[in-house]
């Protein structure tokens, strides 16, 4: 909740008229208090959920041939009824863990400092600020992932995530529970070393599972933005760790090649690579479509 009540009090603090985002901002927030604001991400999470893997289904269902070209594993094909099924677990889940998670974990945000009021943060802080969170949740997200595909790990939680084997957009947040619980550490843990303000931090949760969705939709877009990002792993690497299963040993990272690189876990996604290209070149330009023709690869070489 904002300490000022008139746009004239919260310009009179600034000692400068207010920008135009800012008034809309006042306009908002000012009779809301920050435990309210905190809870839109509950809103936006359900709304991101929902609306954002919506083209890949109709991309999937109706089968426009343009689009079967970028299929990563072409010959996976998943129904609605399946699909209608995943993003109900989904829901499920969020309604029963995330939900309730989000509620009580307001303390943790004030704890971080978190704020709400006036001036907002400028687009340089955000984006500052949102590459540091993507850094930090990235690598620890790294060290979670690759404990979670020891055996017990595996066994007990982490192959519930691993049971599309070819990811949809919908199945991006599909997971056990205690999953869902642990990884929501990483995603602290960039806010609480670099605190904001709450559009920033906002911005942080819609950017990440959107960022997820992505590398969960089963198809590799040659013109989507992400790919001028550098080191972005995107949709095929991460499906080569979801095509590979329980005994992967390549591409635990959620976002960045980096980590895989430095600690040698993308060997058997770089030689299937190698292996692909060579095909290709062999079969003078035949299109593989990106299928993993090699299945063993993976095993075999780490
Ligand atoms: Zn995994
Ligand atoms: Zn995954």
């Amino acid at each position: 909740m904002l300490p000022y009540q008139t746009i004239s009090e919260a310009a009179s603090a600034l000692g400068r008229n207010l920008t135009l985002a800012e008034t809309m901002w006042f306009n908002y927030s000012a009779s809301k208090s920050d435990y309210v604001l905190y809870c839109h991400n509950i809103l936006f999470l359900f709304f991101i959920f929902s609306v954002v893997p919506l083209p890949l289904v109709f991309i999937e269902v109706l089968r426009w041939a343009g689009f079967d070209r970028y299929k990563i594993q072409p010959k996976v094909r998943l129904s609605l009824h399946d699909m209608l099924n995943c993003y109900k677990d989904v829901m499920w889940m969020f309604f029963s863990v995330v939900g309730p998670l989000q509620l009580i974990s307001y303390p943790s945000i004030q704890l971080i400092g978190i704020r709400t009021g006036l001036p907002l943060p400028s687009g340089w802080e955000m984006i500052s600020q949102l590459v540091v969170y993507f850094l930090v949740e990235d690598y620890t997200n790294y060290w979670i992932h690759r404990f979670l595909h020891n055996k017990w790990g595996y066994d007990k939680i982490h192959r519930v995530h691993h049971e599309y084997t070819a990811p949809i957009g919908f199945a991006a947040p599909y997971a056990h529970w205690a999953e869902i619980l642990i990884l929501g550490i990483p995603s602290f843990l960039g806010p609480a070393m670099a605190p904001g303000h709450m559009i920033t931090f906002w911005s942080w949760i819609a950017l990440r599972q959107i960022e997820a969705i992505e590398t969960h939709s089963g198809y590799d877009f040659p013109w989507t933005p992400t790919k001028y990002i550098p080191f972005y792993g995107g949709a095929e690497y991460h499906d080569y760790h979801h095509y590979v299963g329980g005994q992967s040993q390549s591409n635990f990272a959620s976002v960045f090649t980096y980590c895989d690189y430095i600690y040698g876990t993308d060997k058997g996604y770089r030689y299937q690579k190698k292996i692909l290209k060579k095909l290709k070149e062999d079969t003078n330009g035949v299109q593989n479509g990106g299928s993993y023709n090699v299945s063993t690869v993976d095993l075999k070489s780490d």
